[in-house]
């Protein structure tokens, strides 16, 4: 299957969102993808098939899908996958026992728990280092480094690493670069283009955008790459169905316009919320007080969705700021078009040894805000709830 089709250099990203790998259909003009509900195709002599053979293999829902992504990547080739972690445990497959992966000490818990209590099993071995500070990485290779995982902006604290920087490290020890860009997206920073050999996604996040399905996006660099990962996908199998390639075929299209939209929200509630009574911490990396804006501006197109506060009283007074408010729903995940609060130490990051946690600083006060698409002055207000309610603790 041709993966990246010619012609797309040069169209803007919604233009591409709409049309790469979406032609028309041929039999019917269908201006939609269809979704090709079928495990299997007719072949018309032994071996004589249109290149679909088994839908685990390829599907032509998938492929639409996997053309589009490749396409908002600038990547080679794009793979789906039946959930982010999926994604991310096929990638892992391309090692072997002995070798060496860094990856960064504030990842998704997700991320943590299938490096540390999985592929540590088999005998892969990792160091958590701060990736915002490229002498940490630097010093950790060893002659066995093969991998560097890197998440920017990172999850939940919101910190930024370098991918450039994290590029020419990995690519002088010989090692892949792997950036999760899930927080990102496409729209706003595309690692591949930043150097990286592997740009991972939770689709269920931002590039889905409705809160309405669970998948991953491997986006690969160079044809090897691209080759040795298909290999593996098909190998182990944990891909996507048609109905949920389409529903994600549809999110993207809308990718450019909701990113926007969140990142203007998100803008409006980081301001909102700094320096209120209550609040001790407001991270978000469009505000002037993140210490890493010039970088975020150099590497990103915008700022993203993602507004992460610190409240007073810990655990109370998350407990008391969080169940007051009414439009931001208590409930994991992100990147949806509604809001939603997310307690880091309970809840996404629960996975983490609280030694790890308190080292990297997510303390019991940490609330991860997914900031939606609603209209700014009713979210502003919802927060607004949740200050009294928290200040009515102290
Ligand atoms: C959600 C998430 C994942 C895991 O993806 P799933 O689709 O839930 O399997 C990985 N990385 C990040 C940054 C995430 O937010």
């Amino acid at each position: 299957m041709a993966h990246q089709e010619p012609g797309w250099d040069g169209a803007g990203f919604t233009t591409r969102a709409i049309h790469a790998g979406q032609d028309p259909e041929a039999t019917t003009g269908s201006v939609i993808v269809p979704i090709y509900q079928t495990s299997t195709y007719a072949q018309e002599d032994i071996g004589a098939h249109r290149g679909f053979e088994y839908s685990r293999t390829d599907n032509p829902t998938r492929s639409a899908l996997q053309t589009a992504m490749a396409a908002l990547d600038g990547a080679h080739g794009s793979l789906a996958f039946g959930s982010g972690m999926a994604a991310e445990a096929t990638i892992m497959a391309l090692l072997q026992p002995g070798d060496h992966v860094i990856a960064s000490d504030d990842l998704y818990g997700g991320s943590y728990r299938l490096f540390d209590k999985v592929f540590g099993r088999y005998g892969i071995v990792f160091d958590f280092v701060d990736a915002s500070r490229p002498p940490e990485v630097e010093r950790a290779f060893t002659a066995e480094t093969r991998m560097v995982w890197i998440e920017s902006p990172t999850n939940p604290l919101l910190k930024i690493v370098d991918l450039s920087a994290m590029a020419r490290l990995a690519q002088g020890a010989g090692a892949l670069l792997v950036v999760d860009n899930t927080f990102a997206t496409p729209y706003l920073q595309r690692p591949v283009e930043l150097g990286a050999d592997i740009a991972v996604y939770s689709a269920t996040k931002y590039l889905g955008g409705h809160s309405d399905l669970v998948m991953g996006i491997a986006s690969v660099a160079s044809e090897e790459l691209y080759h040795r990962l298909k290999f593996h996908q098909n190998a182990i199998g944990a891909v996507p169905g048609p109905m949920d390639s389409w529903l994600l075929l549809r999110g993207l299209k809308t990718l450019a316009l909701r990113m926007e939209r969140h990142e203007r929200n998100a803008l409006g509630v980081a301001r909102y919320l700094e320096g209120q009574k209550g609040i001790e911490r407001v991270i978000y990396p469009g505000l002037a007080a993140h210490p890493q804006r010039e970088l975020a501006a150099r590497q990103m197109a915008g700022y993203g969705g993602i507004v992460t506060i610190e409240v007073a009283g810990g655990i109370d007074g998350a407990r008391a700021f969080m169940g007051a408010l009414r439009l931001f729903v208590t409930a994991e995940s992100l990147g949806g078009v509604e809001s939603l609060a997310d307690h880091p130490a309970i809840m996404t990051h629960a996975s983490v040894p609280p030694e790890l946690r308190e080292a990297a600083g997510i303390s019991d006060g940490l609330i991860r805000l997914s900031v939606g698409i609603e209209d700014e002055p009713d979210l502003l207000q919802d927060l607004d709830r949740g200050l009294q309610a928290l200040l009515s603790t102290q």
